[in-house]
């Protein structure tokens, strides 16, 4: 899987004129040799010429953490006393044109540039994207068995089973947390609570305030699954719940917001722009009313990482491939009021689309 991937990143290297891929922290590197690298304060750094073998620069006293892969990558340890940067410089050669991952630290990319005054430098996603962004069959499993495990978590939510009111938001986000991990994630990557007034928030931070009776609490969770190759795909999830029942006024907007999420999940297709996606969800909202309360894009893809290609917001013209997989996930936030937001993952296949979540889209009353 990972000579395949990298095979796939030469060839479009080889296309853009790009001789050498530099990957270090982030999700590039799991995602083309099934290593991640500490974030710290050593350089650890894939290097991947376009016609030659790839060599992982790693901490002596890291690699033992490194799974060796002979037939994807040699390891080139470096010792304490050694140039880290220097060791990089020369794996690269003379490289005219370096495309070096989105997420590496500047230090050491500044460091780089001058070991490599002669270079070019390029945005390696400008390589990793078009590769990562579309799924191959395994990695659409992997993401809806990681889809399938918050849709759980969503329907115990939706039953009334996680208790809410009277507890604060930050301790109900703490337990989203441990389901999240107790259903088969290794990461939790982030669990958003916001009650009442703060689901008008879109990423509100899950707080001290207590949640009360009558009110909606938004819930918007996901983790990272890493399967045995060490490559971890997320999961994105989004639903309402109102503690009570709802007056009207929230049962009119919430109306507005299903017919919205639908009309954007229906628009995926392949061929389509991601655009239209947006437009879909976004025309639906404006026609009734609430334009002006929908501050933001539709969707982000996912994969390894939470958010990565392709973006579904206007603008984006690029047409859907079959195996983008992205959340649509319209909201609408009246500030000082309330807020909803309704998040599926979906992947765009040759049949329609292809949505991962499936818990019920219907506003939940719980007690
Ligand atoms: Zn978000
Ligand atoms: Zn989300
Ligand atoms: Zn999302």
């Amino acid at each position: 899987m990972f000579v395949e991937r990298l095979d796939k990143a030469r060839s479009l290297m080889a296309e853009q004129g790009v001789d050498v891929l530099m990957l270090s922290v982030g999700a590039d590197l799991p995602y083309f040799c099934g290593y991640e690298a500490m974030p710290l304060e050593r350089l650890t750094m894939l290097v991947v010429p376009c016609d030659g073998a790839a060599t992982l620069a790693v901490p002596r006293m890291e690699a033992p953490r490194v799974v060796e892969r002979p037939e994807v990558f040699e390891m080139r340890p470096w010792d304490e006393t050694e140039d880290p940067v220097g060791i990089v410089a020369g794996l690269a050669g003379p490289a005219a044109v370096v495309a070096v991952g989105d997420h590496m630290w500047s230090r050491f990319l500044v460091e780089l540039m001058g070991a490599m005054p002669r270079a070019q430098w390029r945005r390696g996603s400008e390589v990793t994207s078009p590769i990562r962004s579309v799924k191959t069959a395994d990695e659409v499993e992997r993401l809806r068995a990681a889809g399938a495990a918050v849709d759980r978590i969503a329907g115990r939510l939706q039953r009334g089973e996680i208790e809410l009111v009277g507890r604060t938001e930050a301790d109900v986000s703490a337990e989203l947390g441990r389901q999240i991990l107790a259903e088969g994630h290794d990461r939790v990557n982030f669990a958003i609570v916001a009650a009442g007034a703060n689901a008008a928030s879109p990423h509100h931070e899950p707080g001290g305030r207590v949640i009360g009776a009558g009110e909606v609490v938004l819930c918007d969770f996901g983790g990272t699954m890493v399967g045995d190759d060490g490559v971890g795909y997320c999961s994105d999830i989004t639903r309402c719940v109102y503690t009570g029942e709802p007056p009207a006024e929230f049962d009119e907007l919430y109306e507005v917001l299903f017919e919205a999420q639908a009309a954007g999940v229906a628009a995926v297709a392949v061929g389509a722009a991601a655009q239209d996606v947006d437009r879909a969800a976004r025309s639906v909202i404006a026609g009734a009313g609430y334009a002006e309360y929908f501050v933001h894009r539709t969707g982000h893809g996912i994969g390894t990482e939470a958010h990565e290609d392709p973006y579904i917001v206007e603008g984006n013209r690029e047409p859907l491939a079959a195996g983008n997989a992205f959340s649509v996930e319209p909201g609408i936030y009246v500030p000082g009021r309330w807020g909803a937001r309704i998040e599926d993952i979906v992947v765009a296949s040759p049949d329609g689309p292809d949505p991962l979540n499936r818990a019920d889209h219907r506003l939940a009353v719980v007690a």
